[in-house]
């Protein structure tokens, strides 16, 4: 009888068992661990510790600085996507890095001769307020913002920028603090304070806003400079927004690609490790197989073969791996070397999230949860009398057709050739970032506090699945009332 190397057609189809998040549930144990108490601190790749063990997939609706800055403030990771051009993912970078810092060492500055004008789109280029106006030596001559402008774009755009800045700054010294920082802005009733060298040179800049905001977040996730933390989407192959995201100071580099087992998208990722100091985080896969062949240079492994809510891959191409499976056995590899996993894709309720960190997970990634928050990109609709916003996957037509296809595509091919593995859609608005992820976060502790974990390793120990049936499933749901208020963290989906 013919044979295929795994044995006779017919003996394929003595197939493994897979499981997903609605096949299992956690096993309630003794516990001394009150959930609020339950620390979530993880690490996300071989370098970069989180509070908050999530991180925003990088999709053109989900990820870009807003949402970015919002998740390292409230203790996760955005990760930026990379449908802009490079230079745009630089700039994407520099604006999450520059949002907290005390005092911003990349200033951007303007010049007494530029024309107002052009200092006022510069300066919503840049994403800043205001700006130091420094002569060719880099002394400082003034300081220039919206409100000196407004009247000046009404009347005399064309007016230099020396006309219109405030000539009388206020700077201070290198080892100046916050609370010296909050002293000058009090007296002088000031929002910036330049930083100056012993010569009245420019190093730097001190905000209001960045002592403010510094102050409010004590789980942020920064960096060893005291700036928020920010991840990076970049193509399998593509060397240059590596490096130059990695220039840009971004702490994480995701190779981004729907199936990384892939032995030119190895080698290259390989080569790209080498080429920067960021961590470098390869994914997607789903086996064993696939952990082996990167465990050895990733600093982190991400996981998911169409798992995700805009996604139709498997439908597609009959191929996939349901998520908890495939998040077990990647984690079975990953761990043997002490590299972290990230379970991306699929997850729609904080229960989902904590059951990918019991599979062997060390973070998660979700799209559809945060597409409809106030800081993803894309703007509020309403169909029905109900709020919605845009969320597309990175493989649907949509996206596809303004550059992103490359993650499931090699050429550009013409409208009709597309084979899209997503769908474009549309997600319930859900307000502010910080309250989405305090439900995501919330509902983790709990679970941690169900198996009596005060830790993420100590859960990813301790925990324990059983089986579920499908009238188990049922059960879970709320069942057999109307519900007659929304919860903030349950909708009984469809
Ligand atoms: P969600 O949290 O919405 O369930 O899944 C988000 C994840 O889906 C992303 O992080 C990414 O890995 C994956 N994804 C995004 N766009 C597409 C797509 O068009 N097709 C597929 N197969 N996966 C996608």
């Amino acid at each position: 009888m013919a044979k295929t190397p795994h044995g006779t057609f017919s003996e394929k189809l003595r197939v493994p068992e897979a499981l997903t998040f609605d096949d299992v549930l956690l096993k309630p144990m003794e516990s001394r661990v009150e959930p609020d108490e339950a620390s979530t601190e993880t690490r996300v790749s071989t370098n970069v510790t989180l509070q908050v063990p999530v991180l925003s997939a990088a999709m053109d609706t989900v990820t870009e600085s807003g949402l970015a800055i919002a998740m390292a403030r409230n203790g996760g990771l955005g990760v930026l996507h990379r449908n802009m051009t490079v230079e745009e993912t630089a700039e994407e970078v520099e604006r999450v890095k520059r949002a907290d810092e005390l005092i911003i060492r990349d200033v951007v500055t303007a010049s007494p001769d530029q024309t107002v004008r052009d200092v006022d789109s510069m300066m919503e280029r840049r994403g800043v307020s205001g700006a130091p106006v420094v002569a060719d030596d880099g002394t400082v001559l003034g300081i220039i913002s919206g409100t000196d402008i407004r009247p000046y774009l009404e009347v005399g755009d064309r007016d230099e920028v020396r006309e219109a800045m405030t000539d009388e700054v206020i700077t201070a010294s290198e080892d100046v603090t916050a609370r010296d920082a909050l002293e000058l802005m009090y007296e002088h009733k000031i929002e910036r304070v330049p930083v100056v060298d012993d010569d009245g040179k420019l190093v730097g800049l001190v905000t209001m806003q960045g002592i403010l905001q510094r102050r409010e977040y004590d789980q942020a996730a920064r960096d060893d400079e005291g700036r928020l933390r920010v991840g990076v989407a970049v193509g399998p192959f593509e060397t240059d927004r590596a490096t130059a995201a990695d220039e840009a100071g971004a702490d994480v580099v995701f190779i981004d690609c729907a199936h990384a087992h892939n032995r030119n998208v190895v080698d290259s990722a390989r080569d790209i490790k080498s080429q920067v100091d960021a961590d470098v985080v390869v994914g997607n896969i789903g086996t064993r197989e696939a952990a082996e062949a990167l465990v050895d240079f990733a600093d982190g492994l991400k996981v998911g073969i169409g798992p995700g809510s805009i996604c139709t891959t498997r439908v597609v191409s009959g191929a996939g791996m349901p998520q908890i499976t495939a998040v077990s056995s990647v984690a079975d590899v990953a761990v043997e070397h002490d590299v972290p996993v990230i379970a991306d894709g699929g997850i729609r309720y904080s229960g989902d999230a904590i059951k990918a960190i019991a599979a062997g997970a060390d973070a998660v990634m979700l799209g559809s949860y945060f597409a409809g928050t106030d800081e993803a990109p894309g703007r509020v609709i309403t169909m029905n009398g109900k709020k919605y916003k845009q969320y597309r996957g990175m493989g649907s037509v949509g996206a596809m057709r303004s550059g992103g296809g490359d993650r499931y595509l090699k050429d550009e091919p013409e409208d009709e050739e597309y084979v899209p593995e997503g769908v474009e859609a549309a997600t319930p608005y859900k307000g502010s970032l910080a309250s989405e992820l305090h439900q995501l976060v919330g509902g983790m502790q709990s679970g941690m506090g169900y198996v009596g974990a005060e830790s993420i390793p100590a859960f990813k120990e301790r925990s324990e699945f059983v089986r579920v049936s499908s009238a188990g499933q049922q059960e879970s749901h709320a069942h057999d009332v109307v519900i007659t208020d929304e919860a903030p963290n349950y909708s009984p989906g469809e």
